[in-house]
Order: structure tokens, then sequence, then C-alpha cells
């Protein structure tokens, strides 16, 4: 199923996956170009026939702060920490935890976000990992950004492998 299409930026860096109908307008109106199609399909529009996109690349470059690129969801959270609670290594009952609380400083980023379950994470209530002695299995960071290429579809074409390998 082909349905996404991995937008690149113009240096061919991977920038985000989008829907078949936003990349074919995204070509349509001359904004990118088809890098890599559906070896059987096209897509007929009344005034066009189109190859079947899986890849394009935008033809001019488009400035994406890091930020937005690798946004901190639970979706991602829960990927990056394996869908494993950081403190005891149950899989179920997921929650959020801030590892400095917000109630004492603690703020919602990568680097102080990783999964609980809800009982870890309601014992740890709004202490420090050296009050509560509860301190997560890996030290917090950004997911590598193959991560949120790879949540973004339920399979990954072979033609996107050469082109994700830029981010590694
Ligand atoms: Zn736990």
């Amino acid at each position: 199923m082909a349905h996404h299409v991995l937008v690149l930026n113009a240096t061919y860096e991977p920038l985000n996956v989008t829907s078949i109908w936003r990349a074919c307008s995204l070509v349509l109106a001359e904004k990118a170009e088809v890098l890599e199609a559906h070896p059987e399909r096209v897509i007929r529009s009344p005034s066009a026939t189109l190859p079947h996109p899986v890849v394009i690349r935008l033809r001019s470059f488009v400035r994406v702060p890091r930020f937005q690129t690798r946004r901190l969801t639970r979706r991602a959270l829960f990927a990056r920490d394996g869908y494993r609670c950081q403190y005891c290594g149950h899989t179920s009952h997921l929650t959020v935890d801030h590892v400095v609380p917000r109630s004492r400083g603690g703020t919602s980023v990568w680097e102080n976000i990783v999964t609980a379950c809800g009982p870890c994470n309601l014992r740890k209530a709004d202490r420090l990992p050296a009050e509560a002695n509860m301190h997560p299995r890996k030290t917090p960071h950004a997911p590598p950004a193959e991560l949120f290429f790879t949540l973004s579809t339920p399979t990954i074409p072979a033609s996107w492998e050469t082109y994700l390998s830029y981010l590694r």
C-alpha cells in the first residue's frame, strides 16, 4: 500500500511523510518532482496523468526547525522507550512521566520525558529521581529522526530506504 509519500527537501534530506493527494497537488503545482514512482500505478486527474508518487522532492529548499521534525508525542515517546516503563519495565498502562516534575521546574522536552507505567508514575509523584530513588533505565534523549518516518506509515516502502539512510 503506497498511500504514504516520503517528502524530501531540495537537498534530498527527508522532511516528512504526506498523503498521496497532498503529494500530487505539490507535483501538479510544480512545487515538487517525483523521484520514485509506483511501478504499476498512475494517478489520473481530469487534465493530466501522473506517475503514482512514492518519494517526491521539493523544488525549493525549506528550512524546518529541528523541534518540528522531532515533535514530542506520546506515540513517538512510547516507541523510543520500546513501549516499556522506564522504571520497572512493565509494558501496560503506559503514561508520560516528567523525570524532573513540572511542579519542580521540569519542562516537556525529550531529555526530561520518559515512559512510565501508571503505578510507577503515581509512586514517583512530584519527587525528583533521587528523592524517590527511581531512576530511568536509560538517560532520555531525542530519538533518531528515522523513528518519525517509520511511525508515520504502516510499512516502509523499499524505495524509501536509500533516502532514510541520509538520516543515519
Ligand atoms: Zn513501572
